[in-house]
């Protein structure tokens, strides 16, 4: 990381809230490389930019870009977090947590006659009931010590043991009331569970009195043994009352949209629930304009945001908004994504914390947003534009010789790239290499399709190339009536800026940030156009190869374009992979297509 870079993530990090948390450093393709928790999510950031000999520290700077983070209630919460979140996203530099089991939960499982106590770290819906997760860990051990010290429950995994004639070591230690050969009624033992799953309810105010007139008598008894015992009991229980807001101890999913709104911006944001625990988050912020004006219209926007580039959507939806018109999010879902969803608005149950917390966070984007780089006040400065360009929209065609031509857009909000927000686009209007009729075409179905849904126009859209590209991007404007967003044009051989038809181009300073934001966006702009690019071609040759093969009709080639993305794959195939899809016949004449096809490379290559 270059001392600018590193100077603005110092910056970045001094306007972090002195809150508990978790915090992501990001590299420049905006993937999560690390994740911590803190107490005090300023102070721990800020460590990071002090004199350190910490080799991990000067890695994870030396790749960073960006800094992110999201507040939680205490740092228990924040601990939850990060481990769901090391698991799902597996950052480079989390190695020690990467392969870490989750969290252990206490289980008890009630199906049985005789139910035993153990410990977990996978939650199923198989009628026995869940507690936790613990953190720290040993304390699910010391639960599960405490429940067989004082109900007595018995801890041998599976099945109550059959035809033993004297009871194990944890009969004698005190540890159980030995089931296995009926040393307790099968009434007297299921009070026993009742008592225990009191005990783990964490029905506090009926059992911290008894416990603590327990401890004082034994205390009084001079039984310190049994006094301590006592007080490890009280302490858990007070443990287990802090219950965390991000882990829940059922096989719960649902997704929770919290909301803020400061003046004319709102946001959204998200917490994913999967399996009973937050394994993700994700936020959307969306400046009110002329066309939606009102907090419900620009919620919906939000809304389609967020879910617009998601597949994994849980089928509850809990808003912290009591919207009026729910179905509108209902009927998008259904038409967009052929997902049935409830939508449940205002919910004061046990998700109220995390709602509350989802609404926090919505709130700190808000605020996020507050505080411009530095690059964007001199791209504004640079370009003359009225306000520094917080949402920035980019284009590039990428073609071979006219065969599969295609079209990429990015955007880059306050500065930084905003993946769910990239789009490919499959030129259909010609074919052909002709670069300016396929960016015609690519500008007029992205704006034409953002007017026709209300949404919000960019700030600022670059294009790749020199006049021509922005001779076509302003008719494309211009025809749409869109009279408001600046265009500029950046031409790779001098990096020369074109701004305006009628003028010569400009050509900044090398190290001026204005100009070194152009390039990034430009660059990745052209990175993801030649990737998808590649993409379409190596399914274009893929698709052919499957053609006149004795046996693959429409269907069968359908079925393993379907199941395998390109030629590599379908070669990594087993046989009896294969031949399970298409049938054996089928799959024989494929593979020695597929050897034909290698041997004829081979020799091309000799
Ligand atoms: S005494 Fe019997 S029921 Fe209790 S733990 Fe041992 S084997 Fe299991």
């Amino acid at each position: 990381m270059g001392p600018e870079k590193k100077s603005s993530l110092r910056e970045k990090a001094k306007q972090v809230p002195s809150r508990p948390g978790i915090y992501f450093f990001l590299n420049k393709s905006q993937q999560i490389i690390y994740i911590g928790r803190a107490r005090n999510l300023r102070d721990r950031l800020r460590s990071y930019f002090l004199p350190t000999s910490d080799l991990k520290v000067h890695s994870i700077l030396a790749e960073a870009t960006d800094l992110d983070y999201l507040v939680t209630d205490t740092e228990k919460d924040a601990a939850f977090l990060e481990n769901n979140f090391i698991r799902r996203f597996q950052p480079k530099f989390n190695l020690r947590l990467k392969d870490d089991k989750s969290f252990p939960m206490v289980k008890i499982n009630l199906t049985d006659d005789y139910p035993s106590i153990g410990l977990t770290r996978r939650v199923k819906a198989d009628g026995a009931r869940y507690f936790g997760p613990f953190h720290p860990a040993h304390q699910a051990r010391k639960t599960i010590d405490l429940i067989a010290k004082y109900f007595h429950l018995r801890t041998c995994s599976g099945a109550l043991p059959k035809g033993r004639k004297r009871p194990c070591l944890e009969y004698d230690l005190g540890m159980c009331s030995a089931p296995c050969v009926k040393l307790i009624s099968k009434e007297e033992y299921q009070e026993n569970v009742q008592n225990a799953l009191l005990f783990l309810e964490g029905k506090s105010h009926l059992l911290l009195p008894i416990l603590e007139k327990k401890m004082k008598e034994a205390a009084q008894e001079l039984e310190f043994e049994l006094a301590a015992h006592w007080r490890d009991l009280i302490q858990t229980v007070k443990s287990l009352q802090q219950k965390p807001k991000t882990s829940f101890p059922s096989a719960i999913n649902a997704d929770l949209l919290g909301w803020a709104k400061i003046g004319s911006s709102s946001s959204l944001f998200a917490f994913f629930l999967r399996q009973g625990k937050v394994v993700e988050s994700a936020h959307q912020v969306f400046e009110q304009n002329s066309l939606v004006d009102n907090e419900e219209d620009a919620f919906f926007h939000l809304f389609q945001s967020l879910y617009s580039a998601r597949q994994d959507i849980a089928e509850k939806i809990h808003l912290s908004l009591p919207l009026k018109n729910k179905k509108i999010l209902v009927d998008y879902l259904w038409q967009t994504k052929k997902k049935k969803v409830r939508i449940i608005s205002a919910h004061h149950g046990k998700y109220q914390g995390l709602l509350r917390l989802a609404n926090l966070n919505a709130e700190i984007e808000l605020k996020k947003r507050k505080t411009i780089p530095d690059s964007l006040i001199s791209l504004a400065t640079t370009l003359q534009l009225p306000s520094p360009p917080r949402w920035i929209e980019a284009f590039d065609i990428s073609t071979t010789g006219g065969v599969e031509n295609v079209g990429a857009l990015v955007v880059f909000e306050n500065g930084q790239p905003l993946k769910s927000e990239y789009r490919r686009f499959r030129i259909s209007s010609h074919s052909g290499p002709n670069d300016l009729a396929s960016l015609q075409e690519v500008l007029s179905r992205r704006y034409s399709r953002l007017i026709r849904e209300k949404k919000q126009l960019p700030d600022l859209i670059l294009v790749d190339g020199g006049k021509g590209q922005l001779r076509v991007a302003q008719s494309v404007l211009s025809s749409l009536e869109i009279s408001s967003i600046p265009v500029v044009a950046l031409a790779k051989k001098k990096e020369t800026i074109y701004r305006d038809l009628d003028h010569e181009g400009l050509n900044l300073d090398p190290t001026s940030p204005a100009l070194k934001l152009l390039q990034w966006i430009r660059d990745e702009v052209h990175r993801f156009a030649i990737t998808f690019h590649r993409k379409r071609r190596a399914k274009q040759s893929f698709s052919s190869l499957l053609d006149d093969i004795p046996g693959i009709g429409r269907r069968r080639k359908a079925l393993l374009l379907q199941n395998y993305s390109d030629l590599t794959s379908l070669r990594q195939a087993n046989f009896d992979e294969v031949a399970h899809l298409i049938g054996r016949p089928a799959a024989t004449n494929l593979f020695a297509r597929l050897q034909s096809s290698v041997s004829s490379s081979e020799k091309r290559d000799n």
